[in-house]
C-alpha cells in the first residue's frame, strides 16, 4: 500500500484508522451480515450511530443541554440560505463581517432573502486581516451576526470569539471546528461542513440554540430546509447521507480516542507554529496575513513568482508532499493541517520547505 503526506483543502485527509475500519467493515458491519450503507435509516442499528455521534460531539465540544446537534445533508454553503430563511423573518437586517472567499459568499447568498449589514470588511486589504472589533457598525436589532471562524482559502483565522452583546452569533467552522475547545454557549448557531475535520462529503453538523428554534421561518421555506422540523425528526427527515453519518461517528470515536480536543489543539498549534516559523525565516517564503490571526488550519504562502511556486510543487510531488498547491481564487500555495494530518507528515514537509529555501538560495 502506497499513501502520500495529504495536505489536502477539503475533502481531506481521514485519519488512517478510520479508514481501515471502514474497510474492516465495509461488507460486513458489527458482524452482521450487512454494509453500514445498506440498512434503514430508522432501523435500531443506525439509530445507534445516530446516539453515538450525538453523544460524542456533546461530549468533545462541551454542547450545553439547551443546544439541539443537528446532522443535515449536503454542503456547508447550504447553511449560507437555511440560517437566513429560519432566522431572519422580521428582523430589519443581518450583521455580517466580510473577512474572505467564504464569508462574501455567505453575504451573496443571504441577500437573495434578507437586508445584509456588512459591519466590517477587509475586502479593501485582499483579506490579509479581521477588522478590529471596535471598528463594527453592529445593528443592536439585526437577526444575528454572522463571521466565518478560519477563511480557508486566504488563511484568516478569528483567534477569539467575538463579543456582539446580545445579538446571537452565527460561525461558519467548517475548516475549524474540532480543532480546539470552544466555548459554545457563546453562539447562537454553529455550523461545519464534515469533508474538512469531521468526516467525509455529504454532511453538515449545526448546533444551534433551542430558542433560536422558535423562530417564524420566511414564507416560503422548504419543510426541508426547516432547522425545527429536523430538530423533531432528529435529522432523519430526509433520508441522511447514512455512510457519511456513519465515517463522522468514527472520526469523533478517534477523536476521543487522541485524548480530545484539548489534546489536538496542542498538536495542531506545533503544526501551524512549525511552517510559519520557515515563512518568517526564509526570504523566499511569504504569507501575507497579519500575524495574530493567521490560520492554523490553513497555512498559505508564495514564491517570488509563478515559476517558483510550480517547482516547489513538482519537487514537493515527487517527495509524496500532495495536494498542496493553492486555491484558484489565491493562487500560491497552501498546506492544510487539519486533525488528521499528523504532526510527522507536516515536519516532512517543513524539512523540504528548508531544503527548497537553501537550493533556490
Ligand atoms: C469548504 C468551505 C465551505 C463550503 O463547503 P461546501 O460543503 O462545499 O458547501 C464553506 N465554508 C468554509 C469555511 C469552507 O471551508
Amino acid at each position: 500500500m502506497h499513501r502520500v503526506h495529504n495536505f489536502s483543502a477539503g475533502p481531506a485527509a481521514l485519519p488512517l484508522s478510520v479508514l481501515e475500519k471502514m474497510q474492516a467493515e465495509l461488507l460486513d458491519w458489527q458482524g452482521r451480515g450487512y454494509s453500514v450503507m445498506e440498512m434503514g435509516h430508522r432501523t435500531p442499528m443506525f439509530r445507534e450511530i445516530v446516539d453515538q455521534s450525538e453523544r460524542d460531539l456533546r461530549e468533545l465540544m462541551h454542547i450545553p443541554k439547551d443546544y439541539s446537534v443537528l446532522f443535515l445533508p449536503g454542503g456547508a454553503r447550504v447553511q449560507f440560505a437555511m440560517l437566513p430563511m429560519n432566522l431572519s423573518a422580521n428582523y430589519p437586517c443581518i450583521d455580517f463581517i466580510e473577512t474572505g472567499f467564504w464569508s462574501q459568499t455567505a453575504i451573496a447568498e443571504a441577500k437573495r432573502y434578507a437586508n445584509v449589514n456588512i459591519v466590517a470588511s477587509s475586502k479593501q486589504d485582499h483579506y490579509s486581516y479581521i477588522p478590529a472589533r471596535d471598528t463594527w457598525q453592529l445593528n443592536p436589532n439585526a437577526a444575528y451576526c454572522y463571521y466565518t471562524a478560519n477563511e480557508t482559502i486566504e488563511g484568516v483565522e478569528f483567534y477569539d470569539i467575538p463579543d456582539v452583546g446580545d445579538i446571537p452569533l452565527v460561525c461558519d467552522m467548517t475548516s475549524n471546528i474540532l480543532a480546539r475547545p470552544i466555548e459554545v454557549s457563546r453562539f447562537g448557531v454553529i455550523f461545519a461542513g464534515a469533508q474538512k475535520n469531521a468526516g467525509i462529503a455529504g454532511l453538515t453538523l449545526v448546533i444551534i440554540r433551542n430558542d433560536l428554534l422558535q423562530r417564524q421561518k420566511l414564507p416560503h421555506t422548504p419543510s426541508v430546509f426547516d432547522y425545527a422540523l429536523e430538530a423533531e425528526k432528529s435529522s432523519l427527515l430526509i433520508t441522511p447521507p447514512t455512510f457519511s453519518w456513519y465515517v463522522t461517528s468514527l472520526v469523533l470515536n478517534w477523536l476521543k480516542e487522541q485524548g480530545g480536543l484539548e489534546a489536538i489543539a496542542k498538536i495542531n498549534q506545533q503544526k501551524s507554529d512549525l511552517l510559519y516559523q520557515i515563512i518568517d525565516e526564509y526570504d523566499c517564503y511569504t504569507n501575507p496575513i497579519q500575524k495574530q490571526c493567521r490560520s492554523r488550519s490553513n497555512v498559505v504562502f508564495r514564491l517570488a513568482n509563478a515559476e517558483l511556486e510550480h517547482q516547489f510543487l513538482q519537487q514537493a510531488e515527487a517527495r509524496d508532499l500532495f495536494f498542496l498547491k493553492g486555491h484558484a481564487v489565491s493562487g500560491g500555495i497552501r498546506a492544510s493541517l487539519y486533525n488528521a494530518v499528523p504532526l510527522e507528515t507536516v515536519q516532512i514537509l517543513a524539512e523540504f520547505m528548508r531544503e527548497f529555501a537553501n537550493t533556490i538560495g
